[in-house]
């Protein structure tokens, strides 16, 4: 469609905004907020929705990066947005790629921070793995992006341009839907814990998961929580997305220890939440995360206490080595060690695969991500006297 009706004298009369930093981007917004912001550019209302959808699509089906691509619109009504708005993306500072094929994206957000974002691409699908705040208030013992101090909650733009980011690397744009995705999963996995930044991570998904956009289905994202227990139901609710749970141990005592949430909500508490998760059954089970401690919470007993607890609720569990970070306290526990503790998983009747590390030659894999540019929170030393170990 084009815009055959010449631009009102409206748009040329709102102030303009002369630093050019200073303009916001729509990415991020979604159609109500694009909507207001076209309004306030004096766009016709009776225009609105078909500005919007026309905007929508060059955004999030085919990726454009500028105003001057979206050729349906106007040559002064694209003038108009690129003088007020920009297409902004978190930039990518460094593209490692590993010698399994994982990319992990450095990628500079607004103010000079920075996130990473993983892809991790397997034979039947593309996982992303993305974050949704700079740091983390939680101080998981044993995850390195816990010894970084929260700088801040990423925008819904800078969690979806993640997205974006990994599709333009991957040249995914405008490509059929009927074609095999590259990017067919998200996790929210990365650094920081979604349930601490749930609005923000709600819009970007939603924006994700527009049909006419990036259209993923929402099985086909999950939220992973260290256990945020009153915004469980709502994420639920509100997204309707997959949830995991970084459960990693079987009694409060060591699980007040590695994940410190627990000393506010017990794992009673979190598996109620669990238990209410609406949806459940057993095509949409919870993914319960289990990273193995050597020593720590790797026992048989432990397995046993695990399916116990967890019985009744539809999961799987995944199991994760530990990932080592510079100055970990823990080990890893030995393979025959977690072969062992699969086997009583599986035995009551849990799928249990174990989490092949992805990406480890360039620190990509599970719980070693940590923007360098931050301050450390603490010394490995400190982690280690915490920890107890
Ligand atoms: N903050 C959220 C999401 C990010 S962490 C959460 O905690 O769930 C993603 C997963 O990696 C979590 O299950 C986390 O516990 C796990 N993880 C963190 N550090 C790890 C490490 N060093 N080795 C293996 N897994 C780790
Ligand atoms: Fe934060 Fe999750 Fe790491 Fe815990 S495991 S410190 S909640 S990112």
């Amino acid at each position: 469609m084009t815009a055959k009706a010449p631009i009102n004298q409206d748009y040329i009369t709102i102030p303009r905004k002369q630093d050019p930093d200073a303009r916001p981007s729509l990415i991020g917004l979604n159609r109500d907020a694009l909507k207001a912001a076209l309004l306030e550019l004096g766009a016709p209302e009776k225009q609105l929705k078909m500005r919007v959808n026309q905007l929508w699509s060059w955004m999030y089906q085919k990726g454009a990066k500028s105003f001057d691509e979206m050729t349906n619109l106007s040559k002064d009504f694209r003038a108009l947005l690129a003088e007020n708005f920009i297409i902004g993306r978190p930039e990518i500072v460094t593209k490692q790629v590993s010698e399994d094929g994982t990319r992990k994206y450095l990628l500079r957000i607004a103010g000079g921070h920075e996130v990473e974002a993983v892809y991790i691409p397997e034979a039947n699908r593309g996982t992303l793995c993305i974050s949704s705040q700079i740091g983390c208030t939680l101080t998981c013992t044993f995850c390195h992006t816990g010894t970084q101090k929260l700088v801040r909650n990423l925008t819904a733009g800078e969690i979806v341009g993640q997205i974006m980011v990994a599709r333009d690397d991957l040249d995914e744009w405008g490509k059929d839907p009927g074609d095999k995705r590259l990017v067919s999963n998200i996790v929210l996995m990365g650094m920081g814990e979604p349930l601490y930044n749930t609005n923000n991570v709600r819009d970007a998904m939603l924006i994700a998961m527009d049909n006419e956009g990036i259209s993923l289905s929402r099985r086909r994202i999950t939220l992973s929580t260290s256990g945020v227990v009153p915004e469980i139901i709502r994420a639920g609710e509100e997204i309707g997305c997959m949830l995991a749970i970084s459960f990693h141990a079987t009694t409060d005592e060591v699980r007040d220890v590695l994940v410190p949430i627990n000393r506010k909500h017990k794992i009673d508490e979190l598996l109620q939440a669990c238990r209410d998760y609406p949806r459940l059954s057993n095509s949409e089970r919870i993914t319960f995360e289990y990273v193995m401690l050597k020593d720590v919470n790797d026992s048989d007993a432990d397995a046993h206490r695990l399916v116990k607890l967890i019985s009744g609720i539809p999961a799987k569990i995944n199991l994760i080595p530990f990932n080592p970070w510079p100055g970990s306290p823990y080990e890893r526990s030995d393979w025959d060690r977690i072969e062992a503790f699969a086997e009583i998983v599986n035995n009551a009747g849990y799928a249990s695969p174990v989490r092949t590390p992805r990406g480890e030659d360039i620190m990509a894999a599970c719980g070693q991500l940590k923007s360098a540019t931050e301050r450390e929170r603490k010394s490995a030393k400190e982690i280690a006297r915490e920890a107890g170990v």
